[in-house]
């Protein structure tokens, strides 16, 4: 993980934090009535974690991410809490890009990410794949990740 590139980061957002959790949550809750009860459900688990580099990050950069992407679920799978997960802003963007995924409890690292220096791997056992989300998952590592 590229720490200068987070220290930076976070030094950027501190100030204006607060406005744009509150402006990106009007938006977002107005086009997406379920995503406040996702984020919720993320918040009350207490861990402010990324599941893709395991970071603890302040809510303002942690996105409730869906991992089988919203445009194909169906209403119901819409509100499956199984189905969005905490991702840092970074490592999100990378996901729904297809350059990470998580299979069978295992993170994996696309090779288009190999000159870049985001992620050192050195255990990739990833502890929120189970039998709840795991069809989504297996969904974007087969439909999605770009090996
Ligand atoms: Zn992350």
């Amino acid at each position: 993980m590229n720490h200068l590139f987070f220290r930076t980061y976070n030094l950027i957002t501190r100030t204006s934090c607060y406005k744009n959790v509150i402006l990106q949550s009007k938006v977002l809750f107005a086009n997406r009535p379920e995503q406040k009860k996702l984020r919720k459900n993320l918040i009350s688990k207490g861990e402010n974690q990324c599941i893709i580099c395991e970071r603890k990050f302040p809510l303002c950069l942690l996105d409730a991410a869906h991992i089988k992407p919203r445009m194909i679920l169906t209403t119901l799978e819409k509100k499956n809490i199984y189905n969005v997960e905490f991702m840092c802003k970074c490592c999100h963007s990378l996901f729904d890009n297809g350059l990470v995924s998580i299979y069978k409890g295992e993170i994996h690292i696309s090779n288009d990410l190999e000159q870049y220096d985001f992620f050192d791997i050195t255990r990739k056992e990833r502890k929120i794949y189970n039998n709840q989300n795991s069809l989504y998952f297996d969904f974007h590592y087969h439909n999605i990740y770009k090996k």
